[in-house]
């Protein structure tokens, strides 16, 4: 096997990809970068300033802003401006503004030059929308992770549920169906897969699965 691979792993909402992309980094001792966390992390920081959520206001927060993440035993921990977000960038209201948040091209450049600088040492394992196509196209390793609507809603109402949200199956699968739609029709970087991304369904399989096929592409 080559060393220090670089694998890129896109999909839709749901799909699995943080919890499986962070087992496969586990296994291969390699450091696991979750995209979708820095465009939380700058919806965060807009939801902070207290205002209606306006482009305006998301353009004035990303100048300044200081996204960091840290992967340890693990383990992503999440900060913005020298301050622990990990817990509260998971929430309802953050994936209600989120794909507006990484519409916006200032948005996606910063992290974009982010992304890169942290993937280009290799032995890396980054997740998002468009990391094969675009933040890491030379990746060794792409795959396109996603599941049926129904199963990717199931999978986000018990996460929510375990967290101690009231959720309704519904309500999530249309805010689901919202972000799919918005990431895939955005004008920069869409969410769309990689011609030589390998297209893997997780529909029906156990997270263990989904690792051993993803580990399996990695050898
Ligand atoms: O992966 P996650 O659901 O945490 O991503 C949150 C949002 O961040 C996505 O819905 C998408 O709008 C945005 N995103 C993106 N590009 C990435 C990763 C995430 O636009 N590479």
């Amino acid at each position: 096997m080559k060393k220090n691979l670089v694998v890129a792993i896109d999909g839709p909402a749901g799909a699995g990809k943080s919890t499986v992309a962070q087992l496969a980094a586990k296994e291969l001792g390699y450091t696991y970068i979750d995209t979708g966390a820095m465009y939380r992390a700058v919806a965060w920081k807009t939801l902070q300033q207290g205002k209606p959520v306006t482009d305006e206001l998301i353009l004035s927060v990303v100048p300044d802003i200081d996204v960091d993440l840290q992967y340890t035993e693990g383990k992503t921990r999440v900060f913005v401006d020298g301050r622990e977000v990990t817990g509260e960038i998971r929430t309802p209201e953050i994936n209600k503004i989120v794909s507006q948040v990484a519409r916006l091209g200032p948005v996606r450049e910063k992290m974009v030059d982010l992304q890169r600088r942290m993937g280009e040492r290799g032995a890396v394992l980054m997740d998002g929308r468009d990391i094969a196509t675009h933040v890491l196209p030379n990746a060794d390793v792409k795959i396109f992770l996603t599941a049926s609507i129904e199963e990717r809603a199931r999978r986000r109402c018990k996460e929510l549920q375990e967290k101690g949200y009231d959720v309704d199956i519904e309500g999530i699968k249309a805010d689901i169906a919202a972000r799919d739609k918005a990431d895939s029709e955005r004008e920069i970087s869409p969410l769309i897969r990689a011609e030589d991304a390998v297209l893997l369904d997780t529909t029906g399989l156990g997270i263990e699965e989904v690792v051993a096929k993803i580990l399996g592409m990695c050898r």
